[in-house]
């Protein structure tokens, strides 16, 4: 049987199964020679089934076997003759397997989109074609008069309008309620133009881009240009914190260092967050790189992805711009990437495998010698660490370009905040009432920010604002109902819950509760016959809801925008001028280490809807915490500030930066069954063989939400200063003790959230 193959290959099969996540060995014919390379897709017979599976290695040699000789079976088909996983992406993928616990398969195919990876044969499919409609002129009549005599033809040219590029005819239909012939009869006036096309070519094929001047940088730009620049060329780039905030003028860095590394011959990769994936943005990075640039985001259809991930392969583009996939874009020869808004959380992928686009933007052009810029005004505490410890070089950019002001912020303390004594427990507090009268009687617009994110039950004093701690994790004890219990959802410590405060001796404990309805009525109440527009996961189910209202507000037809967290990113609202924070307090004592850094990041944000033109916005925050130095930081709007106390919290309790967390979640429909092997696991995991892995193993203990879809959710948290090996130990102690068939366990390596 040996030497039956002069070639053979190590074939990764395409079975998710944690047994079978190791290549098996297969020869290659004669008549397959020269089309099977390394990262080739390929079908194999795998126990009588024909299977896809992926080349990772080639050798000439024949496995050796210890003891038991098996039959070596052929490679069946070559199923995409070009090799789709070049030697770095292997080396990416053996990457990530070790660093983020995932399988070998779970990788390579994050790193090679499904659509690209199935096609058989490789060949370029059609390009498909629907109809599209794009804006072209404004109506010769004046808006007022062409919305008065037909207001539906007005609102759909208005609305193609601000697109600012063409989008199919069918989604404008469904977005505006104006019919297919009314669009036609648009376009019969010139005032749009409908033609068959692709949706994700309209970049690129339709409307080339108009190239547009740059800017003479400010003196600021110019040095941190010099400076990335100095480091490109020292052959030693390493990672930029490029540390600015909003306005200051980053994104011209950005532009200004990849068109260089264009010049240079090399190529870019830019990310940022799906959410940020706006006209303008793309439209600002296409004016510099017109048809060198590729756009990836998730309305691509599977065509268009692969269309555009072999563009990128034959080096038909040189700029990638997206969200968190893109940092997988095939490029071979890297000069930079940046990641912008590098803190955001859409960074990291919430299922297998559970990849963060930052840290792996941060290994990649390690791979190339390439600069990363992490570029934010509210960086993550990790990335500011590793820049004030100089493992990062710290770039700032400290003031905003031209004249725009940041919003003035308030802190509200709520206990003082009730005039009227029966209202005293309300959730709109004098002051924040005042101001929004005053915003409508100006004519100006008010969002009001509820944040509920992955809320959960707390007992809080209402004289002192005290909030119960776990005195082991510092993590906000959550209240448990049914047995009158606080609970610490890291470690098991548990108390009962107290009538009086253990701070301030007051009996006014409370647990606020932040229904959206009952601010609702307060604003019903409050505010009579002001229309107010109301956005969260409830009045957003729907397909393209979202849109909808974001339009709805934007026109004005809604004077208040009611929102979660939904509202915090993305649209530019010009006519806002108050944000109203209702309480700070909630996102404050989530049960998660992160819970301050995304306080501030999150008020931030929603703080920057105030005032974005020329009217200086004004932001109120109500807490019962005014003095809460997180709180501090965020109306002086200073991140330094909120720097300097978190992380020595960090530091007190190991979380990160000074320590790493692998979070282990286990999920099921039967509570008792996952409880059982989650404390059996933990026993293992404490072992006296493995102690000096781990700097502690937490848990179990049930999640903050501890039941998701009627799946019950455990977790074990351990900190750890060694990644790899604590994965490695876990996938051990797994591989002995494996989870019972009917539940999920699932490995999160620094996880973002620990709800
Ligand atoms: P950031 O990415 O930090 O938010 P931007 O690069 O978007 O900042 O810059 C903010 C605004 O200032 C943009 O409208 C940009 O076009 C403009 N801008 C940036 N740099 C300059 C400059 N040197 N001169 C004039 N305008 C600039
Ligand atoms: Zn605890």
């Amino acid at each position: 049987m040996q030497n039956e193959f002069s070639l053979y290959a190590q074939v990764l099969v395409d079975i998710h199964a944690r047994a079978l996540d190791k290549p098996f060995t297969y020869g290659i014919k004669q008549e397959h020679a020269g089309k099977i390379a390394v990262g080739s897709a390929v079908k194999v017979n795998f126990n009588n089934r024909l299977i896809m599976g992926f080349v990772i290695d080639i050798s000439d040699k024949p496995p050796v076997f210890y003891g038991k000789q098996f039959e070596i079976k052929p490679i069946e088909e070559v199923a995409a003759p070009d090799s789709l996983w070049d030697k770095e992406m292997l080396d990416l993928a053996g990457w990530m397997q070790k660093y983020y616990g995932c399988s070998f398969l779970d990788a390579l195919k994050v790193l090679i989109p499904a659509p690209v990876r199935i096609k058989k044969d490789g060949s370029m499919p059609e390009d498909p074609k629907v109809k599209m409609a794009v804006f072209v002129a404004e109506p010769e009549e004046s808006w007022d008069k062409f919305e008065k005599r037909s207001p539906s033809q007005a609102a759909g040219l208005k609305f193609l309008q601000e697109q600012k590029t063409p989008v199919k005819l069918a989604d404008a239909v469904k977005q505006t309620g104006l019919s297919h012939t009314g669009f036609s009869s648009l376009a019969k006036k010139n005032l749009i133009e409908i033609y068959e096309g692709s949706p994700s070519f309209q970049y690129f094929h339709r409307f080339p881009a108009q190239v547009s001047g740059e800017f003479e940088l400010t003196d600021d730009q110019q040095k941190v240009l010099d400076d990335m620049l100095g480091k490109i060329h020292s052959g030693k780039p390493g990672v930029a914190m490029l540390y600015g905030v909003t306005g200051s003028g980053k994104t011209e860095i950005y532009l200004r260092i990849i068109k260089q590394i264009l010049e240079e011959g090399r190529e870019a990769i830019a990310l940022i967050p799906e959410i940020s994936l706006t006209p303008q943005a793309i439209e600002r990075f296409r004016s510099r790189f017109g048809e060198e640039i590729a756009i990836l985001h998730s309305r691509l259809t599977g065509t268009e992805r692969r269309l555009m991930w072999w563009k990128i392969r034959r080096k038909e583009v040189r700029v990638v711009l997206g969200a968190r996939s893109a940092v997988f874009a095939p490029l071979e020869n890297i000069g930079v990437i940046v990641v912008d808004e590098e803190h955001d959380e859409s960074y990291k992928q919430e299922r297998d495998p559970r990849y963060n686009a930052r840290q792996v933007a941060v290994k990649r052009a390690m791979q190339h010698n390439s600069l990363v810029i992490l570029g934010s005004a509210t960086p993550s505490l990790e990335s500011f660490h590793y820049a004030k410890q100089k493992k990062y070089d710290m770039y700032r950019l400290p003031a905003r370009v031209g004249e725009s002001n940041l919003p003035s912020i308030e802190l509200i303390n709520l206990k003082e905040d009730f005039s009227n004594k029966e209202k005293r427990f309300g959730l709109i507090g004098d002051t924040l009432k005042q101001e929004i009268q005053d915003t409508l009687n100006k004519d100006e617009q008010v969002i009001l920010f509820i944040n509920r994110r992955g809320y959960s039950a707390f007992i809080m004093c209402r004289e002192c604002g005290n909030v119960l701690r776990c005195p082991y994790c510092d993590i906000t004890l959550t209240y448990h109902k049914s047995d009158g219990l606080m609970k610490c959802h890291y470690c098991q410590y548990e108390r009962p819950a107290p009538s009086i405060c253990p701070i301030c001796q007051g009996v006014k404990l409370i647990m606020p509760s932040l229904g959206i309805q009952e601010v609702e009525d307060e604003l019903a109440e409050f505010f009579p016959g002001v229309p107010f527009i109301r956005m969260d996961k409830d009045t957003t189910g729907e397909k393209d809801a979202h849109t909808k209202i974001i339009r709805e507000f934007a026109d004005g037809k809604a004077k208040i925008l009611l929102g979660t967290q939904m509202i915090a990113k993305g649209h530019d609202f010009p006519g806002v001028t108050l944000v109203g924070v209702i309480l700070a307090d909630v996102s404050l004592y989530l049960p998660d280490f992160r819970s301050l850094e995304r306080t501030y990041h999150v008020l931030t944000q929603v703080a920057g809807r105030a005032g974005r033109r020329n009217t200086p916005g004004k932001v109120i925050i109500q807490t019962y915490n005014p003095k809460t130095p997180v709180l501090q930081a965020v109306a002086r709007q200073n991140y330094e500030d909120f720097f300097k106390w978190e992380i020595d919290n960090r530091e007190a309790l190991n979380y990160p930066p000074y320590a790493r967390i692998v979070n282990i979640l286990l999920t099921g429909s039967n509570q008792e069954a996952i409880r059982e092997y989650s404390v059996n696991f933990s026993d293992l995991l404490r072992k006296k063989q493995f102690r000096s892995v781990f700097i502690a193993v937490l848990g179990p203990a049930p999640c903050p939400l501890s039941r998701i879809k009627n799946r019950y959710r455990w977790h074990i948290t351990i900190k750890t200063h060694n990644v790899p090996k604590t994965v490695a130990v876990v996938k051990a102690v797994l591989a002995r003790y494996p989870n019972p068939t009917d539940t999920g366990f699932f490995m999160d390596i620094d996880p973002v959230s620990l709800m």
